[in-house]
């Protein structure tokens, strides 16, 4: 196996054609421990983070910009990002450990395909866009479009994530990540819950809700979205809402939850995650 640090996106473009079997990786937090498992070795291992692209943070024209590889803790402490899009800054805070967070990015969140991926809901909730350089040129695709199952994604082998794109929250609007561990600390999402709302004085004008860990990648949840609209977040709506929730999961039975427990949970957190969302866009999130 071999290592490769390209500097520039094209650098990395061209590694990646020229060597079938090779993979990128930004923190190596989930492909370290993976290899050590057991998992095929790629080609050539080739890291994302000299590529001064993929390490920023940026915000300009309406638009924050990503890079795919900086780590998760840039976000986190970056206050600004963190005003706008508390539910997003909660996802990323919630991978692993500080330590964690200080290597782990955006990219590998969503591109491991772990449905359980803590940062992937309040994106898709967003609205974020994922910018993918490959062979053939770039495209830009919906976060939500990315991770197609447990470990996989749509991008082709030699593609990779240069970067999202989330355009900024609209007045009055808050978003919210909500998830369920079975310990206190260090565990992976038995269910996560991201909603998004923008209101209208007491009145929800829009909702996103989406499901991490109940399904095989993360899940909208439209039902959700449109009991909420139009509602003042009165106890039938979150009611509705919980229901809604629950109906969406197709989660699997293992030893951190039952699907019975998921399914329950997952009503409770949106519902939940609602009500936090609403009061962060009433008061200017
Ligand atoms: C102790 C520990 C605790 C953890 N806790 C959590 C947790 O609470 N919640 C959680 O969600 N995760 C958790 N994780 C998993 C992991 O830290 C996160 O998924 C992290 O965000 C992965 O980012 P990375 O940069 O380290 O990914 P990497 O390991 O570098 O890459 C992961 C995968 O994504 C691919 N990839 C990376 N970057 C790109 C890119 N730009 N374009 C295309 N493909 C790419 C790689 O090829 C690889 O397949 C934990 C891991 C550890 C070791």
């Amino acid at each position: 196996m071999k290592y490769a640090a390209p500097t520039t996106v094209d650098e990395a473009r061209s590694l990646l054609a020229d060597n079938p079997g090779s993979r990128v990786f930004a923190g190596a937090t989930d492909l370290i421990p993976q290899l050590r498992a057991g998992r095929p070795e790629p080609s050539v291992m080739v890291d994302l983070k000299k590529i001064d692209q993929l390490m920023s943070v940026s915000h300009d024209g309406g638009q924050w910009t990503i890079g795919a590889a900086t780590p998760t803790s840039n976000l986190t402490r970056n206050a600004d990002f963190t005003g706008m899009f508390p539910g997003i800054s909660e996802g990323a805070g919630l991978i692993g450990s500080d330590q964690i967070q200080n290597r782990s990015s955006l990219g590998g969140n969503l591109c491991n395909g772990s449905p359980a991926a803590d940062s992937v809901p309040a994106l898709i909730a967003a609205g974020a866009r994922a910018v993918i350089a490959g062979a053939d040129g770039t495209r830009t695709i919906p976060v939500a479009e990315v991770a197609t199952g447990p470990g996989q994604t749509s991008l082709a082998d030699d593609e990779f994530i240069v970067e999202f794109e989330i355009d900024d929250a609209p007045a009055n609007t808050g978003d919210a990540y909500l998830r369920m561990i079975p310990r206190t600390e260090m565990d992976i999402a038995v269910v996560g819950a991201a909603v998004r709302l923008t209101m209208d004085g007491d009145t929800v004008s829009d909702a996103n809700v989406v499901l991490g860990a109940v399904a095989p990648t993360a899940v909208r949840v439209p039902d959700a979205e449109a009991a909420l609209v139009g509602s003042t977040l009165d106890d039938d709506t979150l009611a509705a809402v919980s229901a809604a929730a629950s109906a969406a999961c197709n989660p699997i039975n293992d030893k951190r939850g039952t699907i019975e427990y998921r399914t329950q949970v997952a009503g409770v957190l949106a519902k939940r995650a609602a009500v936090i969302a609403a009061e962060r866009a009433q008061n200017g999130a």
